[in-house]
């Protein structure tokens, strides 16, 4: 045995050791959180996995992520070239060189040249933290140079620099003959040197390489560097479902509902919380943060991670943790009440995550803990929670003025022989005076292609929207047994509705009460009359320049993005006008997640915000496709004095370009 290998294997063992003692740490702290299923649909979660953590799908979209990317490509095959050096250190035989040789040097060409690339992109993404760092890079708690970031990067581009110096010295002496062109450079720049010059040099860069690799893997699982660990299981055990689809709770006895304490998360919540990469990505799109709430999504994973951190050594004895993990005041490891209650449910967060962390839905848990166990909550909620749970809409109007809305319309009752869908019109589409107006268009489109519809008038409840992102899952399970019981009492097969809440309500959280049937937004059932020529439109309404505004619940909830701008388009002429933040992209109106119902006191106005955004295309109308959204944009034009903009619902220019008068 050498005296290379004498101290190397001692070495190689203790790192690995401790390596394995951290993983094994790790796991035990994200063994504590709950139990849930994330192995089903192995096809589908293995798609994913591909696409996000291989494909780099989310990562590359950003204009920096290339750079990512690419180290993250040359750290795969890296993996092999690290694997192989390990491995040479205790058995000095065993290398690829044992492979054919084309193949051994053909692989020794790869290594090299992704060695010089990753020595780029980290020479990249030193000059980017240390000289133009973005803003979404840093926050309260961690600054875009900490020692961290600065260190993992140097270490990096030391193991890149120990290895041309290696292989350099090793083609000087003549040791190598595999195909290096980079380090062959090195071995020219080392070609003057004497033959026991470049054996020490070769012997020094064998150990810098080793001694800062066992390092770098130690460093690991003890950083924000875990991701490196964790990201791509992270993708494969992502949420299938959408992400504003909470799970069910059950309401037995002795039950115990959200999460207060960092253990009652699931053990998935706990591994989101050990992958967040700090990117950054999430609180640079979050409405909340943007307007000054003290909200940040990549807070509260991280103060997920601080608090079990923290709380962790004593719940592995079974004691309870002492950090608590929602306070009034936020603090690391804290999240705020107010924080808490600022999420419009959005889901721009869990849209934009590199590594699918799910940021939203822990949200709605912590607020599960606050309404159904504490029953601490903003003191408008409680008049709110009232009406919803006693009159089964938000404003507590008589339940049998659901249907006054179409009184002249006549009567309008749903008949499982006589229409073939559903309109469920929704608490605002039946009480809010502004709504009522998209209503009567839907209605006055409907007769006017020939499609048979009908209502449930007073039996009609509120879908529960609102509720259930607000927290308050009993009331919400209530009133979706009911309305589902409803429906399969009444034989509906179709349901048509114009609020995107309820629309996404019906369709994704309906189904984890057995109800499987085909819901569609009024955008869609409109797009297809018009497609299907079922619905002519004589003429083009006249609403001057138009803009689009995507509502959060259809669009990046739902992803339908395409038919409410077709029908547009249809009903003017023209496409409209796009934000410049649009589609998937899109900017909340501030009234998702049951904030239609609450004062916005902190910062600045989300609508105004919207609205102001809007204002720089200079638009004639702003279209919606969502009641909230239409009282959210209304709002915000009074707020700014622009009231010259009208806002319209789509099925509102539809109904216009219905009864337009020809153009002499
Ligand atoms: S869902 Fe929207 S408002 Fe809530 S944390 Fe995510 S980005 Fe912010
Ligand atoms: S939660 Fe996701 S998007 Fe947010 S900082 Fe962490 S990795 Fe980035």
């Amino acid at each position: 045995m050498s005296i290379n290998q004498t101290i190397y294997i001692p070495l190689f063992a203790l790192s690995m050791l401790f390596f394995c003692y951290s993983c094994y740490q790790r796991l035990q702290l994200i063994s504590l959180g709950t139990s849930e299923n994330r192995t089903d649909r192995p096809v589908a979660r293995f798609i994913r996995m591909l696409t996000y953590a291989f494909a780099q799908k989310r990562v590359i979209q950003r204009p920096f992520g290339v750079n990512h990317s690419l180290l993250f490509w040359a750290f795969l095959l890296l993996v092999l070239a690290n694997g192989e050096f390990l491995l040479e250190g205790l058995f000095p035989s065993v290398s690829l060189a044992l492979l054919p040789t084309s193949l051994h040097h053909g692989l020794a060409f790869v290594f090299d040249a992704v060695s010089l690339l990753t020595l780029a992109c980290v020479t990249i993404a030193f000059a980017r933290r240390l000289f133009f760092a973005p803003d979404y890079l840093g926050n309260e708690y961690s600054s875009p140079r900490s020692c961290e970031a600065l260190l993992i990067l140097g270490m990096i581009a030391t193991l890149m620099i120990a290895f041309f110096l290696l292989h350099g010295a090793q083609i000087a002496l003549g040791e190598a003959a595999a195909s290096r062109p980079i380090s062959a450079l090195f071995g020219k720049a080392l070609a003057g040197l004497s033959a026991a010059s470049l054996e020490s040099v070769a012997l020094a860069s064998w150990w810098a390489h080793a001694v800062v690799l066992l390092f770098f893997m130690n460093v690991l699982p003890r950083s924000k560097h875990m991701h490196i660990l964790t990201a791509i299981p992270n993708t494969y055990l992502c949420s299938l479902e959408q992400s504003n689809t909470q799970p069910r709770e059950s309401f037995e006895k002795g039950q115990r509902f959200g999460v207060g304490e960092v253990e009652r998360f699931s053990w998935k919540d706990l591994l989101d919380s050990l992958t967040c990469t700090e990117c950054g990505r999430c609180q640079d799109v979050c409405p909340a943060h943007i307007t000054g709430k003290p909200l940040n999504p990549r807070r509260i994973v991280h103060d997920i991670k601080v608090n079990l951190m923290a709380n962790g050594p004593t719940l592995k004895d079974g004691q309870p943790g002492s950090l608590p993990m929602i306070a009034e005041e936020q603090g690391e490891g804290t999240s705020s009440e107010e924080a808490l209650w600022s999420c419009t449910t959005c889901g721009a967060c869990v849209n934009v995550c590199p590594v699918l962390i799910e940021q939203m839905p822990k949200i709605i848990k912590m607020r599960r803990h606050l309404v159904q166990e504490k029953a601490e909550f903003p003191e408008e909620l409680l008049t709110f929670f009232e009406n919803a749970e006693q009159r089964s809409n938000p404003w507590g109007m008589a339940p049998a003025d659901r249907g006054k809305w179409s009184s002249m319309l006549g009567e309008r009752p749903f008949s499982v022989d006589k229409t073939e869908y559903l309109f469920f019109v929704g608490c605002a589409g039946a009480f809010d005076t502004r709504a009522k107006q998209i209503s009567v268009a839907l209605a006055t489109i409907m007769d006017q292609a020939g499609v048979t519809w009908g209502m449930l008038g007073k039996e009609e409840l509120c879908c529960g929207d609102s509720l259930r992102r607000l927290g308050n899952e009993y009331v919400f399970d209530k009133m979706a047994k009911a309305n589902v019981e409803m429906f399969i009492e009444k034989g509906v097969s179709k349901i048509v509705t114009s609020c995107p809440h309820c629309f996404s309500t019906l369709k994704n959280d309906y189904r984890q009460y057995g109800l499987e049937l085909e819901v569609i937004h009024h955008t869609e059932l409109i797009e297809k009359l018009i497609q299907n020529g079922k619905l002519k439109l004589p003429r083009h309404a006249e609403l001057g320049k138009t803009i689009f505004h995507d509502s959060c619940y259809l669009g990046r909830h739902n992803d339908t993005y395409n038919a409410p701008r077709n029908v547009i388009k249809a009903a003017t002429g023209k496409a409209p006008v796009e934000f410049g933040r649009n589609r998937e992209n899109g900017f909340c109106c501030g009234a998702g997640g049951g904030r239609m119902w609450m004062e916005e006191l902190t910062g600045d106005r989300i609508n105004r915000t919207r609205v102001a955004e809007a204002l720089e295309q200079k638009p004639d109308t702003l279209c919606v496709s969502c009641p909230y959204c239409m009282t959210m944009m209304e709002d915000g034009l009074k707020d700014l004095g622009a009231e010259q903009v009208q806002v319209k619902d789509v099925a509102e220019m539809v109904a216009e370009a219905l009864r337009s008068q020809p153009k002499v």
